[in-house]
């Protein structure tokens, strides 16, 4: 069977507002399933995703959305397409289901399916017994279960989630993250999960696009990135007036490197030698060591070395 072809694509999208300039030529695409579009505050992601919705015109560029232009068919995009915004997008005084029930018919449902599909997507996503109350006294992490009912309901091709578990206590957004999955594994629904959260993106999604400053910085399968090409350890220094000098100095000989709880750093050595070099550095900056240990790298790793390249 073919592979199938990518389900978004952007070529040489810029995008500004005023003299701020929040996404920077981005060429990238995002495949079938569920893939994470990760990077800190202010990276571009809500930006990316509000312009493939065509909620914001670029300066440049071409988008693809399941195979539309998104200049020429932002319509025919919007039908086939389910969008959670990032901030609170309820009408007060509605109740969830007649609210849920009114963005079906927004989306072209007609009222009796649209009212089926309300109840169906509110019990799906946790909200079956609060359905009739109205959306403003819902908790932080019910109003996000309603964001994601109402992106649901028309059932859509491709889902676009921006930042799912903002505000949610613990178990909300383990209830969240495993929606999200059950979505893209078992459902068929195609997923953008933007978010600045590593360990959201890494449960959810096989692949990634890592933004930082309004470029993409990394773009892969998950694993693959975290494939080495160098190796990562596990430091912990004892050095006078605290480790933030030597961080300083490892990253000036170009090593990755971020603290980690617990007092670890995790610092990225390319090539081969990293060990080696590692006490070198810390000889030279008079830095004692006092545990060093091999590691295993992860997604942050990726991050960190992504986001380090200027
Ligand atoms: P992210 O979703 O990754 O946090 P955004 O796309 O929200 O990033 O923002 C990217 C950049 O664009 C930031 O510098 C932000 O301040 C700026 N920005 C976002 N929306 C607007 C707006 N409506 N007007 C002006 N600047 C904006």
């Amino acid at each position: 069977m073919a592979e199938p072809g990518p389900v978004v694509t952007l070529e040489g999208v810029t995008v500004t507002y005023g003299t701020n300039t929040a996404l920077r030529d981005i060429s990238t695409t995002f495949g079938a399933g569920a893939v994470g579009l990760l990077g800190p505050n202010g990276a571009g992601k809500s930006t990316m995703i509000k312009s493939l919705l065509g909620f914001v015109v670029p300066n440049q560029g071409r988008m693809r959305v399941l195979g539309l232009d998104v200049a020429e068919a932002p319509l025919q995009i919007r039908a086939r397409v389910g969008y959670m915004p990032e901030n609170d997008a309820h009408i007060p005084g509605m109740n969830a289901v007649s609210f849920v029930a009114y963005c079906a018919e927004l989306s072209g449902l007609p009222r009796v399916d649209a009212m089926q599909r309300a109840h169906e997507v509110l019990f799906y996503v946790g909200l079956g017994e609060a359905r009739y109350r109205n959306v403003e006294t819902y908790s932080t992490g019910m109003k996000q279960r309603i964001k994601l009912a109402q992106a649901l309901v028309h059932d859509p091709e491709l889902l676009f989630l921006d930042e799912p578990t903002n505000g949610m206590d613990p178990k909300g957004r383990d209830e969240m993250l495993e929606l999200v999955r059950d979505l893209a594994l078992n459902k068929g629904v195609n997923v953008i999960v933007s978010s600045h959260l590593l360990p959201d993106i890494e449960y959810t999604c096989r692949d990634v696009v890592v933004m930082d400053k309004g470029r993409v910085v990394a773009h892969g399968a998950i694993e693959g990135l975290k494939q080495p090409r160098g190796r990562v350890f596990e430091l912990r220094v004892k050095a006078a007036g605290g480790p933030e000098r030597f961080i300083e100095q490892l990253r000036a000989a170009g090593l990755e490197c971020h603290a980690t709880d617990d007092d670890v750093m995790r610092v990225f050595v390319p090539g081969e030698g990293g060990a080696q070099r590692l006490f070198e550095l810390a000889a030279a900056a008079s830095v004692q060591v006092r545990h060093l240990r091999p590691s295993v790298p992860t997604l942050e790793d990726v991050f960190a070395q992504a986001v380090g390249e200027e």
